[in-house]
């Protein structure tokens, strides 16, 4: 699909995803253990059943949106079956990634994403150690361009520090964190995190927030409109997240901590920041006053935001002076540009300045994670 352009526009995504294996978790833990960690079964083209501690629960699955769409996600779905593609496969992936032109990307879990369901934190620890073991294999030690994110049993802020700092060792560069926490939990704003923040500023960890993971639920919408009312609310959560990391003083307290919110666009980010802004400087008499700068400052030196199609996230950094914009892929969800990466790229990007578009393909990824090298350009 690549020859349709005369220019590879190479990239780096801030937004991607491995499977783990069916039997990552029998293979490594005693079963006892294994029995109570997230697993999901298809039960049809169209619904999938996801088992967590005991409770179960039927989730449906995207449709796809054009039959170049379905019969691309047939082949996917027939390729993950047998192992390949990439998804759970760092050899295989890197194929994949050189024919889209992707350079290097952030790498979040799959069935990770769930671990914030579960309540027992040594659980959530036995099962942390063997995802992150599992992706310095299969990912860090095959090659610096994946950047995967730590998994932590956040049921225990200190677990989950002590899993940090050996996720440093391993060679991560990232920690992921879902957009909010079950209510026995401190809220992202807490001091109760703040020796994390320490542990990841000081290791050089970049907290990694992917849309689409509050542990709280939202009440769905039906229809008429459902689907796309639905869609549209998983992405406020990273927006709230990143005002708490902003409004509860971890910046401030961190100026060498970098925030990033995955696949929730970015024209958001000066916007938000315009809100949190206008509540410092009017409601400031019911502040506890932490803040020395705007916070609209912190969210635009420290916060990153990575995209897939919004037209709008590149006039945020092209007109808002909102820098910290990052294309994503989103490979392998259907979300995500796979297999028209560099359709997309070029539909954003070609009108554009050079410095724009180096920017927010290659600029504000490599600020953050330098260690993935340079694209042959
Ligand atoms: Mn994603």
């Amino acid at each position: 699909m690549t020859d349709v352009f005369t220019e590879m526009l190479w990239t780096c995504s801030g937004d991607s995803h491995f499977s783990e294996p069916r039997d990552l978790f029998t293979n490594s833990l005693p079963k006892a253990l294994a029995d109570r960690l997230p697993r999901s079964e298809k039960i049809s083209d169209t619904e999938e059943m996801v088992h967590i501690d005991g409770q179960s629960f039927r989730r449906k699955l995207p449709k796809p949106s054009s039959p170049e769409m379905a019969e691309a996600r047939k082949k996917f779905s027939e390729a993950m079956a047998q192992g390949g593609l990439g998804a759970s496969n760092g050899r295989e992936r890197m194929k994949a990634l050189d024919d889209q032109g992707v350079w290097g990307e952030v790498v979040f879990p799959s069935l990770g994403l769930w671990y914030g369901e579960l309540k027992d934190p040594h659980l959530v620890h036995e099962a942390a150690k063997v995802a992150n073991d599992f992706v310095k294999a299969e990912l860090i030690d095959v090659s610096p361009r994946f950047v995967p994110t730590a998994t932590l049993p956040l049921q225990s802020v200190e677990l989950s520090v002590q899993e940090a700092q050996r996720a440093a060792g391993l060679g991560f560069k990232a920690v992921f964190l879902p957009v909010s926490l079950g209510e026995e939990m401190p809220r992202w704003n807490e001091d109760g995190w703040d020796v994390l923040w320490s542990a990841c500023e000081e290791a050089g960890l970049v907290v990694a927030f992917h849309i689409g993971t509050d542990a709280q639920g939202i009440r769905p919408f039906k229809n008429p409109g459902g689907a796309i009312l639905n869609y549209m609310e998983t992405t406020f959560g990273g927006q709230k997240a990143a005002a708490m990391m902003v409004a509860g003083g971890a910046l401030e307290r961190h100026p060498d901590l970098r925030v990033l919110v995955s696949e929730g666009g970015a024209t958001w980010a000066p916007f938000i920041g315009d809100r949190l802004n206008e509540a410092y400087r009017q409601h400031y008499m019911y502040d506890d006053g932490r803040l020395r700068k705007l916070p609209k400052e912190y969210i635009m030196e420290q916060v990153y935001a990575s995209f897939q199609h919004d037209e709008t996230a590149v006039p945020a950094c092209e007109h808002m002076g909102y820098r910290n914009v990052m294309f994503g892929t989103d490979y392998p969800h259907i979300e995500g540009t796979f297999p028209h990466t560099q359709k997309v790229l070029h539909e954003l990007l070609d009108g554009v300045t050079p410095e724009i578009s180096h920017r927010i393909r290659l600029g504000a990824f490599l600020e953050l994670f330098p260690s993935v090298g340079q694209p042959p350009i």
